[in-house]
């Protein structure tokens, strides 16, 4: 992810648009970077962003499109209250500590940063995008063999193994070589850890 590149188009970005663009979250048009209506981001940094994947009470999940065109996973967190700097340093800490996982069935953090101040203020993680179902929403549709299950839970355990191993004794730690790209629904059974919880936003 060019660091240059997204300043230089979140510098771009500074105040409304000349044209009008819909809101990826209730659609309605507006020259602005963030919608007024409904709070949803159009741009954040230099991710256009193109569609709403979730959201909660503190945390939306947009799929957004990057300088370089690629599709990207942006994660947004919201405040109840203006964060105080321990609560910015330990989103920044996190920031850090996933970008230097380094796992096949882990998406690579692409970018992170900050917008905005006070209680406009906004934190961002951009990741790789891997498309495909949740193994969430597969289970809700599919019924798996036995096989099929452990395989999954072997995934899963590989993973979170690579995790602790990553963030208590990193110099020790490397993922299996033989570990295919990440992937969250192929043809193959093969999961991919994409999600990371955001530090505490209350
Ligand atoms: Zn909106």
């Amino acid at each position: 992810m060019p660091g240059a590149a997204a300043a230089e188009s979140r510098e771009e970005r500074n105040g409304p648009s000349e044209e009008e663009s819909p809101c990826a979250g209730c659609g309605r048009r507006t020259r602005e970077s963030r919608c007024a209506h409904c709070g949803a981001a159009l741009w954040a940094g230099a991710f256009k962003v193109r569609r709403v994947l979730g959201q909660s009470p503190y945390s939306r999940t947009y799929l957004a499109r990057g300088a370089d065109a690629e599709d990207v996973v942006l994660k947004e967190l919201l405040f109840t209250l203006v964060p105080d700097i321990q609560q910015i340093e330990a989103f920044e800490r996190e920031a850090r500590l996933i970008q230097g996982l380094s796992h096949p069935s882990i998406p690579k953090l692409l970018a992170f940063f900050q917008e905005g101040t006070g209680v406009h203020l906004r934190l961002y993680r951009a990741s790789e995008f891997v498309p495909g179902a949740s193994l969430l929403e597969r289970i809700k549709l599919d019924r798996f063999s036995e096989k099929q299950a452990r395989g999954f839970a072997r995934q899963v355990l590989q993973i979170l193994s690579y995790l602790i191993c990553a963030t208590t004794s990193p110099e020790s730690c490397s993922p299996s070589p033989a570990e295919p790209k990440p992937i969250r629904r192929l043809p193959g059974p093969k999961v991919a850890r994409t999600e990371f919880p955001m530090p505490s936003a209350s």
